[in-house]
């Protein structure tokens, strides 16, 4: 039997811990402390709902098509809970529900059709797509809703069932989005669950479970990769991030600048593509230091439910040690913080938006990933060095390349090794689209098409042309 670690989060009593909002620190609700034996239960109901579930193509369209209509009606109280526990100002909570509708229409109407095999033989082959069975989501503290409907969305328009758990850090807007989709869905389809490790680590490896759909830091992915091993259940992992944004000599700094830097700062630097590092030329190395710093040092810092606020806390105490860490570190190692550097001193877990510069290569803040306010700027003499940098860590999410002449810039963003590259942006993604990490940043395929087949398995039908 598993023992408790330590938990990151206050246990209030046996059944409950707190949550706290990190714009104070301070405890304002609670959630139910799961334990990992009740998810035989939990998990026994998924499977019963899955035979209707998975029997009925026709009404789960309609029905995902009214849950996006549900967590539509309900948004205002979902994004100021959103808010509460995750720290995010709120119109980033409001455009995150958004998204959590949209992927829901956008899996529904998604068809996997039918294949022919045609190789000649005097047989029809057909390959038909079949769902997996019970889907096991894990899912992190940062974007907890978007992040969750990029699971449950796909997985539950393939026909599965879905016991869906939350970080313990966030898990309250989680439970209330899975009332408000469940007011559309057949009972058990969706289960949200709730609870501190080693909650995590037994839906992971759970035998009724079929596939893992885990999106977290890699070491937790390592864990659940090798819990999913236990029963040979698919697994789809989605990992850190420490992407790069190579600037161009012919970059118009000014026009780039904003985008640049909400790119990296946007949730409080909390996402996993968001820009990690910069590699500017040397010739404009100062000026591009400064015009971020001047955006660090404006940007209006303050609590999410704050409508004047354009960046929020770190959404919690160890998340923010760390960022303090990597930032000690880095000045430690003769980096200067041009802006910020420190905590705020006010209540909750605030970080002045912090940009680095002169950081030597080697300094964790560069090849780890900060997850958090503080951006690393270093400067390339060639574009070959500059390219050799971005692809130098075990990272492979994202990255990007700014400049004006964009074929030269789409020449050079053909040259990283990662999932998805941008030009002149970063961390846009198209629901249409494959979302795969590669090195250590992701095991799988999630998005479009490819995360609908994610959560299917093909069954191949062969039958004589003629009796
Ligand atoms: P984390 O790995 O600590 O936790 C993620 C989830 O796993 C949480 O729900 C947690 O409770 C659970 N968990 C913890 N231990 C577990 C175990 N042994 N078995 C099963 N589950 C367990 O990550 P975090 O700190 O919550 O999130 C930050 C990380 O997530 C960053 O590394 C970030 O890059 C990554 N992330 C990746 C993506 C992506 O799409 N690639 C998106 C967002 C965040």
């Amino acid at each position: 039997m598993p023992t408790r670690s330590p938990s990151p989060v206050p246990v209030l009593r046996d059944e409950c811990f707190a949550v706290l909002d990190p714009a104070t620190g301070e405890a304002f609700a609670e959630a139910p402390d799961q334990q990992p034996d009740e998810l035989d239960a939990v998990v026994n109901r998924a499977h019963e709902a899955w035979r209707g579930w998975r029997s009925d193509s026709s009404a789960r369209t309609p029905a995902l098509f009214a849950a996006a209509d549900a967590v539509e009606a309900a948004e205002a109280d979902l994004a100021s809970l959103l808010t509460r526990e995750q720290g995010k100002p709120l119109s980033e909570s409001y455009a995150e529900i958004a998204r959590v509708a949209a992927r829901l229409r956008y899996f529904a109407e998604l068809d996997p059709g039918r294949q022919p095999i045609t190789d000649g033989r005097p047989v029809h082959g057909e390959i038909r797509w079949r769902p997996l069975g019970p889907v096991g989501a894990i899912v992190p503290w940062n974007f907890p809703l978007q992040l969750a409907s990029a699971k449950f969305a796909p997985a539950l328009a393939a026909g599965n069932t879905v016991v869906l758990k939350p970080s313990p850090f966030t898990p309250l807007a989680t439970r209330m989005l899975g009332s408000v989709i469940s007011t559309a869905l057949p009972k058990d389809v969706l289960t949200v669950v709730t609870g501190r490790e080693p909650l995590g680590a037994r839906l992971a490896s759970h035998p009724g479970i079929r596939h893992v759909t885990f999106t977290g830091s890699i070491p937790t992915g390592r864990a659940v990769a090798a819990g999913a091993a236990g029963a040979l259940a698919r697994v789809t992992l989605e990992l850190g991030g420490n992407d790069a944004a190579i600037l161009l000599d012919d970059v118009d700094v000014e026009r780039v600048a904003d985008r640049l830097f909400w790119a990296a700062f946007r949730n409080c630097g909390q996402v996993c593509m968001a820009v990690k590092r910069v590699y500017a030329p040397a010739r404009i190395y100062s000026q591009v230091v400064e015009a971020l710093a001047y955006r660090a040092k404006t940007a209006v810092v303050g609590a999410g439910l704050d409508p004047d606020s354009e960046m929020g806390p770190v959404n919690n105490a160890p998340q923010l040690a760390r960022v303090e860490g990597y930032t000690a570190r880095a000045l430690a190692d003769g980096a200067r913080a041009v802006a910020g550097g420190h905590r705020l001193d006010r209540p909750g877990y605030f970080f002045a938006p912090t940009i680095l510069a002169d950081v030597p290569s080697h300094s964790p803040v560069v090849t780890e990933e900060q997850f958090g306010p503080v951006l690393p700027v270093l400067p390339y003499g060639s574009l070959d060095e500059a390219v050799e940098a971005a692809n130098g860590t075990c990272f492979g999410l994202g990255g990007s390349v700014w400049g004006t002449d964009l074929d030269r810039a789409e020449a050079v963003a053909d040259r990283l090794e990662c999932g998805t590259a941008w030009i002149n942006h970063h961390a846009e993604l198209s629901l249409a689209q494959p979302f795969a990490g590669i090195k250590e940043s992701g095991v799988g395929v999630a998005g479009g098409l490819w995360g609908l087949h994610g959560n299917l398995r093909p069954f191949v039908v062969h039958r004589p042309k003629e009796a």
